[in-house]
């Protein structure tokens, strides 16, 4: 059994026109106008081929195939809502793929054992909620009883009381899917159309104020110098070096930084820079927090603060090998990597079995009207979908063993 491409292209431009402005892309973001319209035609889409469709108090929208009675059911899913100028494929291609699946297994005239529904996530790129707001609401990873979130809320248009009280029935939830475009150059760099994803990397940050002492620019000889910004582009370096030497699946980033007093004829007395840490595997993530202290502290006088640590995920094995299975049933080649950007599937997998499907993005780019995906792997990584969900279907009785993950 195989999707139609045609219909998941026209769906994918139809979508791909809402929210568009030649030469600036797509700016679909959430509680906007253009968001509601590409609600709108998702909902249609859904209601077209039979999905019964509802929407939750967090402003998640979903289309639900029955199965057999008293079974729990498969979510697939993404989101439709986008950067401001953004592409076609980011979240809307999880999306739409997801219903032409369901598309092509009606028409195939199967019921399925377990009911599938097509989840569209609220709010995922959302800057102003934090982003995957409507996964973390359903999961319970969002503090609705902080006032300002009340506010925020009511202004959005979404009721705070019955935002709060929608949760996922993770007892009648078998499993969560997510196919998505890569967003990274990996999987195009390596020829290779099917990423599985092994997890979504731990993120680690620190703020390092690094000391000098400020003097006047002219008078003070280069030897009696304290520059502080000196002794931080040793420090900037050092993370570049020590990034790329950890090897693939490490990445490390000064992405901000503030010189003071910040004058063209001052030395610069003090800086703060912002250290980004990214890894799948936790224990080299402590082990760089550790380094990059005991170097900064040889370096200079520093100051060192923990920013924030956020907990990635591992995503579930069992799953991951039905991907895998399925890319050998379509004689695809695939490979396992982790995921450098957060998705919905991170909330999920808190709470269910969650896996990941990708695809090459050409170019790595993606968050840019640029962003594009080839119809050939647009294809194949929704083949691919299919197939896992119908192994799904056929083999009932596997235990997925729990949510692979943790917070
Ligand atoms: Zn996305």
């Amino acid at each position: 059994m195989r999707i139609n491409i045609n219909r998941l292209k026209q769906d994918i431009e139809t979508l791909g026109k809402i929210g568009y402005k030649e030469g600036k892309g797509i700016t679909r973001e959430a509680f906007t106008d253009a968001y509601a319209q590409g609600e709108a035609f998702v909902s249609r889409q859904m209601q077209s081929i039979g999905l019964a469709v509802r929407k939750d108090g967090l402003g998640n929208l979903y289309g639900r195939l029955k199965g057999e009675e008293g079974n729990p059911a498969i979510l697939v899913g993404s989101h439709i809502d986008t950067v401001p100028g953004g592409g076609k494929f980011d979240g809307a291609y999880g999306v739409l793929a997801a219903i032409e699946c369901l598309r092509t297994i009606k028409e195939n005239g199967i019921k399925p054992f377990y009911d599938i529904e097509v989840i569209v996530f609220n709010a995922e790129e959302g800057e102003i909620l934090g982003g995957t707001f409507g996964s973390r609401g359903l999961v319970g990873r969002v503090n609705f009883d902080d006032p300002a979130m009340e506010k925020l809320l009511l202004k959005l248009g979404l009721d705070p009381q019955a935002a709060k009280r929608t949760k996922l029935d993770s007892e009648n939830t078998k499993c969560y899917l997510e196919l998505h475009i890569e967003q990274g150059g990996v999987l195009e760099e390596s020829s290779i159309p099917i990423g599985i994803v092994t997890g979504i990397v731990h993120t680690m940050r620190f703020k390092i104020s690094v000391e000098g002492a400020a003097n006047h620019a002219g008078t003070t000889p280069m030897q009696a110098r304290d520059d502080a910004l000196v002794k931080a582009s040793r420090l900037i370096n050092w993370v570049h070096d020590f990034s790329l030497e950890k090897g693939e699946g490490f990445v490390g980033t000064v992405g901000k930084i503030r010189v003071l007093p910040g004058a063209i004829n001052v030395i610069p007395g003090e800086v703060h820079l912002y250290i980004e840490f990214r890894c799948i595997d936790e224990e080299k993530l402590r082990r760089a927090g550790m380094e990059i202290r005991d170097f900064a502290r040889q370096l200079a006088k520093t100051k060192i603060r923990y920013v924030k640590k956020n907990r990635g995920i591992s995503l579930n094995k069992r799953l991951q090998k039905m991907i895998e299975n399925s890319c050998r049933e379509l004689d695809l080649a695939y490979k396992y990597m982790p995921s450098g950007a957060g998705h919905d599937a991170a909330s999920m997998g808190q709470v269910v079995p969650s896996a990941m499907i990708f695809i090459p993005s050409v170019g790595g780019i993606s968050h840019n009207k640029d962003e594009l995906s080839r119809w050939d792997d647009v294809e194949h990584g929704a083949n691919v979908l299919l197939h896992t969900l119908l192994s799904l279907q056929t083999n009932p009785d596997q235990v997925l063993s729990g949510a692979d993950g943790h917070c």
